[in-house]
């Protein structure tokens, strides 16, 4: 069999990364994941993610009653569905989502639906699956740009965003930051007011995308730390 890259750490992408292809597999790596016989290899603990852009937002009739479906298309282009069959049949996200935005289904486990057969699987949500879907409002290309953006900011000298210089706030000896993303560095106000124009298109997305790039994946233990700022956790 060909060898192929199995754990975060076999990545040259850093695991927070979302161009990792372990923490943040396509749907066709989820379902070699899944099919894949493990029993050999030791139980690693790592975390992952998949994530799309929703692409349409249906909620179909069923027995009566309602359930949402979303239609998403992730790392591969093709348009998976995910169906939520947890008790309130995913209906409360319908405050928080729009066609556009991020879906994030944390452990995501394929399924294939009867009615579908011959399609691609997809996700169905149930009870205790909802603790793990995100809603972020910037599309999955969106968030893709604003990872490499953050950690080129990242690996850069310390240069003012404005005008490039390394020159530093004499009293505090470091570049005062963008008060909103805590990435883009500036020499001083004057060169963060003037940034903000272009700045200001990146800066929601850049924020939003750490909750993704400041967690440890590879051992991170619980959903902390960072913040989202559409979160759908479950019904109360
Ligand atoms: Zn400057
Ligand atoms: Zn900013």
């Amino acid at each position: 069999m060909a060898s192929r890259m199995k754990y975060p750490w076999d990545s040259d992408e850093p695991t927070n990364s979302l161009r990792n292809e372990v923490t943040f597999p396509s749907i066709q790596r989820i379902v070699e994941d899944n099919n894949t016989d493990l029993t050999s290899v030791p139980k690693i603990d790592y975390h992952c993610a998949y994530i799309g852009t929703i692409d349409d937002i249906v909620v179909r009739d069923f027995l009566d009653s309602h359930r949402l479906v979303l239609l998403v298309k992730g790392r591969v282009k093709k348009e998976i569905k995910v169906a939520f069959y947890d008790r309130t049949r995913g209906l409360p996200l319908l405050s928080y989502i729009q066609i556009g935005y991020a879906l994030v289904v944390l452990y995501p486990k394929p399924h294939q639906f009867i009615e579908d057969m011959g399609q691609p699987v997809g996700f169905k949500i149930e009870d205790e699956q909802m603790k793990n879907i995100r809603i972020i409002p910037h599309s999955y290309r969106k968030l893709l740009a604003a990872n490499d953006r953050y950690f080129s900011l990242i690996s850069k000298p310390p240069n003012c965003a404005g005008c490039n210089s390394d020159k530093e706030d004499t009293a505090t000896k470091k570049l005062p930051r963008c008060p909103r993303c805590w990435v883009t560095k500036y020499c001083g106000k004057e060169c963060q007011t003037e940034d903000w124009d272009k700045h200001k298109k990146e800066c929601r997305p850049l924020k939003d995308v750490q909750w993704f790039t400041r967690k440890d994946w590879a051992t991170v233990q619980d959903d902390a730390p960072g913040k989202l700022p559409v979160m759908f956790t479950g019904a109360d």
